[in-house]
């Protein structure tokens, strides 16, 4: 018989098995969206290519792995102290720029979390590594290597989306080749949300010759608190169509090749 594990804690998963809802139904509750069917869009991680969505009810998704001593425990904490945060941002009355270093890891923490347990939910390729969140759930203040989240607000035209899929635009070369370009689809990921105002991507670069190149002035990073990244100036972000929006912000984080060792990013 196959043994299942929590894919946060790894304890066997017996009787105390729960359904963690990947959308938490205070959030669910507060947006109006309990009863909303749902059709995420998928990228292929290849070609970039749209796929074939998928509708849920967005009530009845739920994480079957997840173990009721992690659902109970540091996630519903984590809970917790994110809504107070994320309810102020998502209708505005406070700008990210505001948020204080211990907030901006906490909420960096949520997005992963939420964006995690989607993605393992979703029907799109499982390519969050299982050590990602095995890191979320030991360590208590940071996020995995290689991990970015940014946020950003803009004026919202819907309540709920998500994108995902590890399509990447890599500046500084004509050909990263097969090996990088594999390793990316395989654990390269990137996973945006847009609830009301509040915009936030999820990101992982597998390789350390890509870093990030951020949209500046759009993509407000909250992971790393600190690092060597890239930015790029452009105009034109979709300040006023929710549709728009999640998908510059999705495709506008940028990878960016620099083999230079003493680049890396430290966390
Ligand atoms: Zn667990």
């Amino acid at each position: 018989m196959r043994i299942y594990r929590c894919i946060f804690c790894s304890h066997e998963l017996t009787g105390t098995r729960t359904k963690e809802h990947v959308i938490p139904v205070w959030l669910q509750q507060h947006l109006g969206i309990t009863d909303a069917m749902l059709s995420p869009t998928r990228y292929s991680g290849k070609t970039g290519e749209v796929l074939s969505t998928r509708s849920h009810g967005i009530n009845g998704l739920v994480a079957g792995r997840v173990c009721s001593t992690c659902n109970n425990g540091w996630m519903s904490q984590l809970e917790i102290v994110s809504m107070p945060i994320l309810i102020s941002l998502m209708a505005t009355r406070r700008p990210v720029s505001d948020l204080t270093g211990a907030e901006k890891t906490t909420l960096a923490r949520w997005a992963a979390k939420t964006a995690y347990v989607l993605n393992f939910s979703s029907n799109s390729v499982k390519n969050v590594p299982l050590e990602h969140m095995r890191y979320l759930y030991r360590n208590g203040t940071a996020l995995p290597n290689g991990v970015t989240v940014c946020a950003q607000q803009h004026n919202p035209t819907m309540k709920f989306n998500w994108l995902q899929g590890a399509q990447w635009q890599i500046l500084n070369t004509t050909d990263v080749g097969d090996e990088v370009r594999n390793k990316l689809s395989e654990n390269g990921y990137k996973i945006t949300l847009q609830l009301q105002s509040l915009l936030f991507t999820v990101g992982h670069l597998p390789h350390p010759p890509l870093k990030f190149s951020f949209w500046n002035g759009i993509h407000l990073p909250l992971w790393p608190t600190h690092g060597i990244y890239a930015w790029y100036e452009k105009d034109g972000f979709p300040w006023n169509d929710s549709r728009m929006a999640i998908h510059y912000f999705h495709a506008g984080l940028l990878a960016l090749y620099d083999e230079d060792p003493s680049h890396n990013q430290v966390v």
